[in-house]
């Protein structure tokens, strides 16, 4: 993948308004902060980067199986995984300009990265801020409130009267969906000890600064998987799936060098390790995923707080025990833009010309090919094998302007092939396909170019 590192979220962000991929959220009304809309491109890109990862953690996985659990549960649920209590952050208002931000951002920024605010208490940070002179970055004056934690959870109520309505969550993550489901799973598919359980799905936080296009948004979507384990095995498997996690990353193209892992400082008090992978964002390293053994905590307190039984009987031995949780978690959307910004190439020519490129694994880009007639009298076979293409792919059809500046168009949103219908096609069945990365050309028959784009395509 791209080696060029020209990349820039400004960049970004104008390739994907201008191409279909995304656009800012309820655009024509002033937008909404921090939503975004995926275009024609973007919502099959999101979808192949979610299909390649339920490919990996789930079809091939043996022993793990999928769930789509409600949004909306039980607010005890929340309880129980101790949202209500304790999903906040620490935030400070600017007196001056009004503007409200996190501590720990601010000292992270100050610091440039030096200071890691995660193993500080909110009144050691408070300190660090006081004794740092570390200013409001929106107005640039020095006077805060204290720290407040804030709930990052949005509420909304449910009940079919004014008078009788009950608080209910959008959920903040998707982990508690297969954590509720364990024993059905379990049951359903008569899966031992070791299993695992998958979601893909939406998650809300009302995230005080969000921002960073869809690094950071207040609606986003997770990719989940749970491994329950037996305590005393927990440690291979988290060293298993932080292996797992990062050959993902590198099989869709990621360069190892801006991938690291990144142990937490502090760790939350039910994990026993935990750590990240971070990914070398145009904004800098930032996490793309997460990795934590959270030991028997989550199945020991919804078994606390929904009075039905979490205890796995092991069918070999008749032991009886809670198991661990080996977590991994990804944001399908955080993916999606650590894809956009590793495929992103702006590449000279030989004569100067610069073209944009994304150096997508055909797997992930939207159109698998796109069909382009040389000219316009060449369109009725241009569309015949698009149509042909169409059943099995998702291929783009464009007759628009020079072959070059379709090609263009196509490099923009990362089409690896484009096959091109022109005089010889008439004679020999024959069309041109050109590789977006080398740009090499060669003459495919429809039989032939039907086995290279499966062999090409597919997420391995
Ligand atoms: P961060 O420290 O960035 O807030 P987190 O540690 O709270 O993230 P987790 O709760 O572990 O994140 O969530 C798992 C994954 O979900 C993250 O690694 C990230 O990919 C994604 N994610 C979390 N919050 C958001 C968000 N607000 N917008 C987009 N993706 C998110």
């Amino acid at each position: 993948m791209a080696e060029n590192k020209t990349v820039t979220m400004e960049k970004l962000v104008s390739l994907c308004k201008s191409r279909g991929i995304i656009f800012p959220g309820s655009e024509i009304y002033g937008g909404m902060g921090n939503t975004w809309d995926y275009g024609p491109v973007g919502v099959e890109m999101k979808n192949n980067i979610k299909r390649a990862w339920w490919k990996r953690f789930v079809q091939e996985s043996e022993n793990s199986f999928g769930v789509d659990a409600a949004i909306l549960m039980n607010s005890r649920v929340w309880d129980a995984s101790g949202h209500t209590t304790s999903f906040t952050d620490p935030k400070m208002d600017c007196k001056e300009c009004k503007s409200r931000h996190r501590a720990d951002t601010l000292i992270e920024a100050h610091s440039k990265g030096k200071v890691n605010p995660d193993a500080m208490t909110n009144e050691e940070m408070e300190a660090y801020i006081q004794e740092h002179h570390v200013c409001c970055p929106v107005c640039g004056k020095f006077n805060w409130t204290g720290i407040r934690t804030f709930n990052l959870m949005f509420e909304t109520s449910r009940g079919v009267t004014d008078e009788n309505q009950n608080k209910i969550y959008l959920r903040p993550e998707t982990a508690q969906g297969e954590f509720v489901n364990f024993l059905n799973v379990q049951r359903t598919t008569r899966a031992k000890v070791p299993f695992g359980i998958a979601q893909i799905g939406k998650a809300f936080r009302n995230e005080i600064t969000p921002g960073n296009f869809i690094f950071r948004t207040i609606e986003f979507e997770q990719m989940e998987h749970q491994w329950f384990c037996k305590q005393g095995t927990d440690s291979e498997y988290y060293a298993l799936f932080k292996k797992k996690a990062w050959d993902f990353l590198i099989d869709l193209g990621f360069s190892p060098e801006h991938l690291r892992y990144k142990d937490h400082d502090k760790l939350a008090h039910y994990a026993k390790e935990a750590c990240d992978i971070q990914y070398l964002f145009p904004m800098g390293w930032s996490e793309l995923n997460g990795i934590h053994n959270r030991t028997d905590y989550d199945l020991s307190r919804h078994q606390e707080y929904s009075g039905k039984s979490m205890t796995y009987i092991d069918p070999v031995d008749n032991s009886r025990y809670i198991p661990y949780v080996v977590e991994y978690s990804i944001g399908a959307d955080r993916l999606m833009l650590a894809v956009l910004s590793e495929a992103y190439e702006e590449q000279t020519l030989e004569g100067g010309d610069v073209r944009t490129v994304l150096h997508l694994h055909p797997a992930v880009a939207a159109y698998k090919a796109a069909v382009l007639p040389l000219q316009k009298n060449l369109a009725p076979q241009a569309k015949e094998w698009h149509a042909k293409l169409s059943k099995l792919f998702m291929t783009a059809y464009d007759e628009a302007g020079s072959i070059g500046k379709r090609y263009r168009r196509q490099d923009e949103i990362g089409t690896p092939y484009c096959l091109t219908v022109d005089f010889q096609t008439l004679e020999d069945g024959t069309v041109t396909v050109r590789d977006r990365d080398s740009m090499e050309q060669t003459r495919l028959t429809l039989e032939e170019a039907i086995r290279f784009l499966t062999e090409k395509v597919a997420f391995n």
